[in-house]
């Protein structure tokens, strides 16, 4: 699944978005790096930044890559210069470029798809324009005195006086706001969070609630939808392996987690446990189960499972489709 956290700058945005993206397991992507590395593209081609054509040009000449939060342009790793003011500065002008942000947003999603599809990503439009569909849309605010002085304590404002960062600040956010290609502004259906009186704790929880909120009620309403399921589950269990993205089946194991169900004539179990950062779907077959609570609460029972490492789009797509397939099979 993606995430999309947005917001303006000096919100907490990069802290809350790296700290989820460690607790559930998913990579993180600063769609901010991706305009200051099309920004740096111009600036080392020695662009005049009103030339929009000439900097389209050497933005989509440009070879950008992230790799492990390293940002290289053109085989040049320039991790250690995005944040000066310069490329601040410049990184919101290109991105009011309509081309460059098409080139940059195709970059973002290509980046996402080579890491599997599910992602914590970090912007302005991630949850309006680049992933709309994201099943968690967060968008962090703060008072601009909060931001103003949240900034001053980055290394990079140090050595300014606060109403020069908020002016800065200020500056940027009018930039971000007001220009017509995907303008800074919260999705519809994103959850905003003042983050101005919260603890960096505090909107970590609250994101990772959203995700749990996001994920728990989907698998919730796919088994209520197939309760009992009716087929053999080996048969699930196989067509998940054959459907889904193999790379997203990280093994197959022995073990028993979470809550199944049973079929009281064909007499297996099933669950699809959804885990923090896994989805199992499990079987048992062939068993007497006069007193399935009885087996749910045996801590000893073992189950064969395998794990889809991420509860990803396809995959979700993949399971739906095997139960409603598997509930045509056994209503012949
Ligand atoms: O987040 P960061 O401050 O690194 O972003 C630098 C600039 O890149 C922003 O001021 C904004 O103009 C642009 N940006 C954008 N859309 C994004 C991320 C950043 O327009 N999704």
């Amino acid at each position: 699944m993606v995430i999309a956290v947005d917001g303006p700058s000096a919100v907490g945005k990069s802290t809350v978005s790296r700290r989820v993206a460690d607790a559930v397991g998913l990579p993180h992507l600063d769609t901010g790096s991706t305009y200051r590395a099309a920004a740096m593209a111009a600036y080392e081609a020695g662009i005049d930044l009103d030339d929009a054509a000439a900097v389209v040009s050497a933005v989509d000449d440009a070879d950008i890559d992230i790799v492990e939060g390293v940002v290289i342009v053109n085989g040049v790793d320039v991790t250690g210069e995005l944040r000066s003011d310069e490329v601040t500065a410049a990184s919101s002008r290109v991105a009011t470029l309509p081309t460059v942000r098409a080139r940059v947003v195709t970059l973002q999603r290509e980046w996402v798809e080579r890491h599997g599809g599910s992602a914590v990503v970090e912007g302005r439009d991630i949850g309006t324009v680049v992933f709309p569909n994201a099943p968690v849309k967060i968008f962090l605010t703060a008072r601009p005195e909060i931001r103003a002085a949240r900034r001053s304590g980055d290394a990079e404002a140090a050595e300014k006086p606060t109403d020069q960062v908020a002016a800065e600040l200020a500056a940027r956010d009018q930039r971000d706001s007001s220009r017509e290609a995907s303008p800074l502004k919260p999705a519809d259906d994103a959850v905003i969070v003042d983050t101005s009186d919260l603890s960096l704790d505090e909107v970590t929880e609250r994101a990772l609630t959203l995700v749990d909120e996001a994920r728990a009620p989907k698998l919730a309403a796919l088994l209520d939808a197939h309760t009992p399921p009716t087929i053999a589950l080996t048969e699930i269990l196989r067509g998940v392996v054959r459907s889904a993205d193999p790379a997203l089946v990280e093994r197959v194991n022995l073990g028993w987690h979470g809550l199944g169900y049973h079929h009281p004539v064909a007499g297996y179990v099933c669950g699809i446990f959804p885990g923090a950062d896994e989805v199992r779907l499990g079987f048992e077959h062939g068993v007497e189960l006069p007193d399935p609570e009885g087996l749910f609460a045996d801590e000893g029972t073992q189950v064969r499972y395998v794990v889809l490492s991420e509860w990803t789009e396809s995959a979700r797509t993949a399971l739906g489709d095997l139960v409603d397939a598997a509930v045509e099979f056994s209503s012949r």
